[in-house]
Parts: structure tokens; C-alpha cells; sequence
């Protein structure tokens, strides 16, 4: 055996492998890495702005559920549902927003074998009348 090709074997023995046991080990994320999005309803004013401008129809606009307390601006009590299963994470949607209403985030462990949408997130952010 050649000796250059022996020294990079028993390099290799004693190297720190360069792969990760995912999911058990995670991998650094970017602090800016495009992750789950969802509308902050304090703030959307239910333009549908965003669910236009989805290149992938990701975002449909629905009504918010009797007893969520959302701000007179939004005088439809309309909201989007965004749809990760669709979403490409182009960011597009919170581009457009004329009231900077989405809420970003870096988390990418989107798997599931269920639909997965923004909804319980996005009514999380505001209040039910009466404190229910
Ligand atoms: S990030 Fe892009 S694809 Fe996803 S909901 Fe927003 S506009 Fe649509
Ligand atoms: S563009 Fe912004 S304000 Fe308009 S519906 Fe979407 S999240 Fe709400």
C-alpha cells in the first residue's frame, strides 16, 4: 500500500465524523433561516394582500371564529390560513404585508402526516372575549 494513501486511512480512523445523527443531534440553524410564518392578528387588518400574492396558493383568507377579540381594523374579521404543506417559504406574503402582521420564525421540523396549517398560531395571538 502506497504510504500517502495509509496516512489518509488512518487520518480518517481518528477524524471526527462529518455527518450528524439527526434527529438526535440537530443541525445549526441561520439565524435568519426562513422557517413557520403565521399572521399576528393584532395586527392583520384581513386585506387578503398576502393570499394574493402567494405564488403557490398556500393562503387561504377565512373568518375568524365568533369570540376571538380581534382590532376594529379588521372590520372582516378575515384572516390567512397558510398552509405549510403548500408553502415554499418564500417569504413573499411577509414582503407584501402593508402592516408587517407576520410573525416569523426559524423552525423547519414541519413533517407531519396530517395537514398542518397557521390557524391555532395565529389565534393564539389574540384574546377569546369574556377570558375563555
Ligand atoms: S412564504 Fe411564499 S409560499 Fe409560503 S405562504 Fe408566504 S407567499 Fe406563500
Ligand atoms: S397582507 Fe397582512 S394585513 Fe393583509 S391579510 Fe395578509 S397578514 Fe393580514
Amino acid at each position: 500500500m502506497r504510504p500517502a494513501l495509509l496516512k489518509e486511512i488512518v487520518k480518517g480512523i481518528f477524524m471526527k465524523p462529518v455527518t450528524i445523527q439527526y434527529p438526535r443531534e440537530q443541525t445549526p440553524i441561520e439565524p435568519d433561516f426562513r422557517g413557520r410564518h403565521y399572521a399576528d392578528l393584532r395586527k392583520c387588518i384581513g386585506c387578503s394582500l398576502c393570499a394574493i400574492e402567494c405564488p403557490s396558493n398556500a393562503i387561504t383568507m377565512v373568518k375568524v371564529p365568533e369570540g376571538y377579540d380581534v382590532p376594529k381594523t379588521n372590520a372582516r374579521r378575515m384572516f390567512p390560513l397558510v398552509d405549510y404543506f403548500k408553502c415554499v417559504f418564500c417569504y413573499r406574503c411577509v414582503t407584501v404585508c402593508p402592516t408587517s402582521a407576520y410573525l416569523l420564525s426559524n423552525e423547519y421540523r414541519l413533517a407531519s402526516s396530517v395537514p398542518i396549517d397557521s390557524s391555532s398560531l395565529s389565534l393564539s395571538t389574540v384574546p377569546k372575549m369574556g377570558g375563555v
